[in-house]
């Protein structure tokens, strides 16, 4: 159902707030239908970065080239990324039918096409039988697969996740960290994952990228950085024992 996916190209990219300088100098290439992730710790810049990359927050310098457009000046509506926020930010008054359809009728899309896009968007997280739910009515994991259907639904050719699974308990958040992989590769939708938890990083990427500081510190597959960390602190962020 998906468009097609795009890999991501980010050139010499800096951003700061104020005199603050959140992103100082990021350089990196994430290919068609990887699964990275950035792990760092908070205030390491990892919202920051995937903000930048779906348009939201100061416009940075430097390029960030989503198959081979660069999207720096585009509005997020123009740049096919779907981002899923930690917050899931589903409309409270609204049915999980009518979030999914949400983003759809915003994009004018015809009526009797919003309806087969919808119904398919629900099936792939399997929240078909509770469509006519409301938000409240809903546990955290499938209140955060709705959020997923819904930026699914937009057939994007990349996906943004925030911390998706940090409000979720424990338990649930492997599962759901299963799913996410499962989802992900059933689609081959080019991915990335923001989080904190290095566990989660390890278990779910193809690739990670560990930042610090607004730099990327090392990337590299999983395997590679915790056998040959670069520097002291990929050492210790990941707990390996060089
Ligand atoms: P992370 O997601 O890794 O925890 P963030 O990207 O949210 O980190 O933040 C990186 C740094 O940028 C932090 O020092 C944070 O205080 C700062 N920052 C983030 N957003 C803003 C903002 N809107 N205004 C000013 N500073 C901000
Ligand atoms: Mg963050």
């Amino acid at each position: 159902m998906i468009r097609e996916t795009a890999g991501i190209r980010i050139e010499n990219l800096h951003l700061s707030f104020g005199t603050t300088k959140v992103l100082a100098g990021i350089d990196m290439e994430i290919k068609p239908g990887e699964f990275f992730a950035f792990l760092g710790p908070s205030g390491s810049g990892k919202s920051t970065l995937l903000r930048a990359i779906a348009g939201f927050g100061p416009r940075p310098k430097g390029r960030i080239l989503i198959g081979d457009r660069d999207v720096v000046d585009l509005p997020p509506w123009k740049r096919n990324v779907g981002m899923v926020f930690q917050s899931y930010a589903l409309w409270p008054h609204m049915s999980v039918r009518a979030n999914v359809a949400f983003g759809l009728e915003e994009r004018r899309m015809p009526r009797r096409e919003i309806g087969p896009k919808v119904e398919a968007a629900l099936e792939l997280v399997g929240l078909l039988d509770l469509a006519e739910r409301m938000p409240s009515q809903l546990s955290g994991g499938q209140q955060q697969r709705v959020a997923l259907a819904r930026t699914i639904a937009i057939e994007p050719q990349v996906l943004l996740l925030d911390e998706p699974l940090s409000n979720l308990d424990a338990s649930l958040r492997v599962q759901m960290r299963r799913e996410l992989l499962a989802l992900q590769r059933k689609l081959q939708l080019t991915t990335i994952f923001v989080t904190h938890d290095q566990e989660e990083a390890n278990t779910t990427s193809d690739r990670m990228a560990v930042l610090d500081g607004g730099v990327i510190q090392q990337i590299g597959t999983p395997q590679h950085l915790y056998d040959h960390p670069a520097n002291g602190f990929v050492a210790g962020f990941l707990g390996t024992a060089n």
